[in-house]
């Protein structure tokens, strides 16, 4: 009786350890001290121009690098982080250090467009434009080499709060994009009145979109929606020349994915980005002999 009391207690015990709210528990208390020791990171993921492969920008994405479990990507993090209220400040931690990087790149002579995702709470705070402005003006960069992306189930929460916070960075220069478009539920009217530059098409409609009929159709559509509202489009998640070829087909300007490039660390991207200019400037040369 008392044994197998005891049995049960223990199995307990050690489901509770592997339970979600326990391993949410470390994550959070990890996570506190994760920011304060500067063990949050930036990578940077290429995005390029789909007619000639130039690249064009990166995307900043968070990484943790853990102590002892090496590289966490955001997926592991994120949720958790926003739901203790840490993403604010991790948010603000990213936004900062892509900013402090854009200023040195600019200085380098580079000039890749810097995007950089916000959350719900960040974005939604009355401050958020000011801050950003703030940020632009203190690190000295242009406000069009700073891209901001909102996903559209967060843009479109509340498309006129939105549309009125996002106005004033708009008005500055600073180009705003929709994240993981076609995952969300768009009004058309809305997205149409809504300041937004860029249009990403989520990474599960481009990843289908060679073997798939409906994510074809899908992709197609927004296309064609996008180019008669004047919107750029990145297609997201590229990792095929198929896919490729298909995009381009289709009129789309700009990708992202692991054909061009996973998310890697600036000085890794500094050096794709110098080598990538300099092969273009060889084949311009190459091309001016020819002819
Ligand atoms: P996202 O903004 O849609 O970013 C694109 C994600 O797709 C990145 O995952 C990237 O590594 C991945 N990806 C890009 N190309 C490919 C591809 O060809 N194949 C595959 N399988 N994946 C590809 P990552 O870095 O793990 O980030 C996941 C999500 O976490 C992001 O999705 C974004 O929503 C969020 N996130 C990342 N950094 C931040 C941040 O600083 N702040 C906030 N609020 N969210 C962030
Ligand atoms: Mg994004
Ligand atoms: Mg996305
Ligand atoms: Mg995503």
């Amino acid at each position: 009786e008392a044994k197998s009391s005891g049995a049960n207690t223990y199995k307990f015990a050690r489901r509770d350890v592997n339970s979600y709210a326990y391993r949410r528990l470390v994550i959070e208390q990890e996570l506190r001290v994760a920011v304060e020791r500067k063990e949050l990171g930036v990578y940077y993921q290429p995005q390029v121009a789909l007619t000639d492969g130039a690249i064009i920008g990166a995307e900043a994405l968070v990484r943790w690098r853990h102590p002892t479990r090496g590289i966490i990507n955001p997926g592991d993090f994120i949720g958790i982080a926003e739901e203790v209220g840490l993403l604010d400040q991790i948010g603000t931690f990213v936004l900062e250090e892509a900013c402090r990087q854009s200023a040195e790149w600019t200085a380098k002579g580079m000039n890749p467009k810097v995007a950089v995702n916000v959350s719900a709470s960040q974005c939604q705070r009355p401050d958020f434009a000011r801050d950003v402005l703030t940020m632009i003006e203190r690190h000295g960069i242009e406000p069009n080499m700073l891209e901001i992306e909102i996903t559209e189930t967060v843009a479109m929460l509340d498309p006129r709060t939105t549309a009125r916070e996002l106005a004033p960075l708009r008005a500055a220069g600073v180009r705003l994009a929709i994240d993981d478009f076609g995952t969300g539920y768009s009004n058309l009217a809305s997205l149409t009145r809504m300041p937004f530059d860029v249009l990403k098409i989520d990474r599960s409609f481009v990843s289908e979109c060679v073997r798939d009929g409906s994510a074809r159709v899908v992709v197609a559509t927004i296309l064609t929606m996008t180019q008669n509202l004047g919107f750029e489009t990145v297609a997201e998640g590229v990792e095929s020349a198929a896919q490729r070829e298909f995009l381009l087909g289709q009129g789309c300007t700009f990708a992202q994915g692991y054909l061009f490039g996973k998310p890697m660390p600036a000085a890794e991207f500094e050096a794709l980005y110098l080598a990538k200019r300099r092969s273009d400037a060889r084949d311009l040369i190459g091309e001016v002999r020819r002819k």
